[in-house]
């Protein structure tokens, strides 16, 4: 059976910290296999679509800015159950309330600063995944 599949960015502040290494280790050493990767910048219309399901929010226009403001590392990550065990791997949307040892305890630095997207479901997965892959890109 195909294991479950989840899509993660790491965010334009922690590629410009240079944690992109770091951060694939704790994605490796915690069983996901990398099926899809690519270095990229988002334009400001990219972006807004990626986030669409948060437009009106309060925070909408400032994030739309910070992820397209530098380049991101985008990933589809395999495993079984992987929507929820990355969920915990990455920890609280705040890093000063995720739990130590997560990745945005380790190298988030605030609510918008937070490291890492991870997909909130399956079916989330594959659309985020599709937003950023296309056939050719997948293994
Ligand atoms: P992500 O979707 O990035 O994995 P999440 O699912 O933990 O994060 P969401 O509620 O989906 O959190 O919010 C998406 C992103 O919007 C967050 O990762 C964060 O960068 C930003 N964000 C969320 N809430 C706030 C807030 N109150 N202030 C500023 N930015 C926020
Ligand atoms: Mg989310």
């Amino acid at each position: 059976m195909k294991k479950e599949i989840t899509f993660t960015m790491i965010k334009p502040f922690a590629v410009e910290r240079q944690h992109v290494g770091q951060i694939i280790e704790a994605i490796l050493e915690h069983g996901f296999r990398i099926s899809a990767l690519k270095m990229l910048k988002l334009t400001k219309i990219e972006a807004e679509a990626f986030y669409e399901i948060h437009r009106g929010r309060p925070f909408f226009d400032d994030l739309v800015q910070f992820m397209s403001s530098g380049p991101i590392v985008a990933a589809i990550l395999e495993k079984d159950n992987a929507v929820e065990d990355y969920r915990k791997l990455i920890g609280n949307t705040d890093p000063s309330k995720a739990e130590s040892g997560t990745i945005r305890h380790m190298f988030g630095s605030s609510i918008q600063k937070n490291a890492v997207h991870g997909s909130d479901s399956p079916e989330n997965a594959i659309i985020e995944s599709g937003f950023f892959f296309n056939q050719l890109e997948r293994f």
